[in-house]
């Protein structure tokens, strides 16, 4: 489909598993060379494995997205191995639930510093390269739940989600005159082993608030930020993409007929 991503430099926060190894395979399967980061190094050096079929290059580094200097090196190292950056998938997220009554300071604090913040270091520190690219991008997964929907126990998430398109819509200014996009995907509930982790019955409840009848696939994120990032969308910045096979327009039970 569309541009050929064959020889673009590619990086994607938090991807050794989830929506961002789903990104990692559209990209790679389009040809790009992408750096894969997150923290733990053994599950980055198995899914690099498994995606070393693909026509693309994928290598590895362990990123925290919340400490900046790491976000830096995660640039650099880019430059490194494949001479610059074109793309910035900033992926990587955390979604501990809190009742918000009893939330903790240091849990409020931690969502931000991964979700939000995480997302705004990564972006910094891909700008200088993202605009000697000339056709830099940058593609934030947020979410639903937040910008639109609310959930219990997601006070705190959803409020990083939130600010993650708050953010865009302004970072969007400030980067057009380097010629760098800047859009969001914005899943629904989506297949992944983070969700898994809610359990069963959350599983099933979502299922059942879904009109399309079913969960998204990793892959559907990976093909909506694959879009964002090619050459036909180079007229689309400071925007977001729903991607929850129809769960935000429901306004009553007959939806689902
Ligand atoms: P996941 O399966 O738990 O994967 C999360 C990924 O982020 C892992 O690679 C994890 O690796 C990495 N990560 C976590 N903390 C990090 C940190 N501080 N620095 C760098 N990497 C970090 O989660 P997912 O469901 O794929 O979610 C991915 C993104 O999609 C998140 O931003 C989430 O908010 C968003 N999202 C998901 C859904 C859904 O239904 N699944 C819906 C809407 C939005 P390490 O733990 O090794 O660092």
């Amino acid at each position: 489909m569309f541009t050929s991503f064959s020889g673009r430099s590619v990086v994607v926060t938090g991807a050794s598993r989830g929506i961002g190894k789903g990104i990692a395979r559209a990209f790679t399967q389009a040809g790009a060379n992408v750096l894969i980061t997150a923290r733990n190094q053994e599950e980055l050096d198995h899914t690099a494995a498994e995606l070393s079929d693909l026509p693309g290059e994928v290598t590895t580094l362990a990123v925290d997205v919340s400490q900046r200097a790491q976000c830096d090196r995660m640039v650099a190292v880019a430059e490194e191995r494949h001479g610059g950056l074109d793309v910035l998938c900033a992926n990587a997220g955390i979604f501990p639930s809190f009742d918000l009554a009893n939330m903790r300071s240091e849990e409020l604090d931690h969502v931000m510093r991964v979700n939000f913040q995480g997302t705004v270091f990564a972006v910094q520190a891909a700008i200088p390269l993202l605009e000697r690219s000339r056709r830099g991008r940058v593609v934030v997964t947020s979410s639903i739940t937040g910008s639109i929907t609310g959930f219990h126990g997601w006070t705190a998430y959803g409020a990083s989600k939130a600010a993650q398109m708050g953010f865009i819509r302004t970072a969007a200014l400030e980067l057009a005159s380097k010629r760098i996009t800047i859009n969001a995907v914005q899943p629904g509930n989506v297949r992944t082993e983070g969700l898994d982790g809610m359990g069963q019955d959350y599983l099933d409840q979502m299922t059942a608030a879904i009109p399309l009848g079913k969960l998204g696939t990793v892959d559907d994120i990976g093909h909506a930020a694959l879009f964002f990032a090619s050459d036909e969308a180079s007229f689309i910045t400071g925007q977001g993409l729903v991607v929850d096979g129809g769960q935000v327009l429901p306004e009553s039970a007959d939806a689902f007929g």
